[in-house]
C-alpha cells in the first residue's frame, strides 16, 4: 500500500489515514467515506444522450425522431412531434424520460428515440 490519500476536504491536511471504509482526518477530526472509483461509473448519475449523442438534461425540449406506437393503443406519436420539459429518469427498461406529450399524456419514452433542438 502506497497510494496517496486524498487531502482532508475540511482543513486541507495531508495527514489523513483510513480507518475501515472511511477516512479520517488527525487535524480537525473530519471523517468520512473516500470516493470509490469503481462503484463510480455503475451508480454515478447517468449521462443520458439523444439519438444523435446530445447530453440530455430536465428540461430539455426534444423532437421525436421516428414514429412512435404507443402500447395498447392506436395512438402514433409522430416523428417530429415535439416533447416540452422533459424529465430524466431511471426508468423501466430503457426508458428513460417522463415527459408530456401533447394531445397524447404523460408517458415514458426512451432517449434513442429523441433529438434535443
Ligand atoms: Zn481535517
Amino acid at each position: 500500500m502506497n497510494e496517496t490519500l486524498p487531502p482532508c476536504p475540511d482543513c486541507s491536511s495531508e495527514y489523513t489515514y483510513e480507518m475501515g471504509s472511511l477516512l479520517v482526518c488527525p487535524e480537525c477530526a473530519h471523517e468520512w467515506a473516500p470516493a470509490a472509483d469503481s462503484d463510480a461509473t455503475e451508480s454515478g448519475p447517468a449521462v443520458i444522450k439523444d439519438a444523435v449523442g446530445n447530453v440530455l438534461e430536465d428540461g430539455d425540449t426534444v423532437t421525436v425522431v421516428k414514429d412512435l406506437k404507443i402500447k395498447g393503443s392506436s395512438t402514433v406519436i409522430k416523428v417530429g412531434t415535439k416533447v416540452r420539459n422533459i424529465r430524466l429518469i431511471d426508468g423501466v427498461g430503457d426508458h428513460d424520460i417522463d415527459c408530456k406529450v401533447d394531445g397524447v399524456g404523460p408517458m415514458q419514452l426512451k432517449s434513442s428515440v429523441v433529438k434535443k433542438i
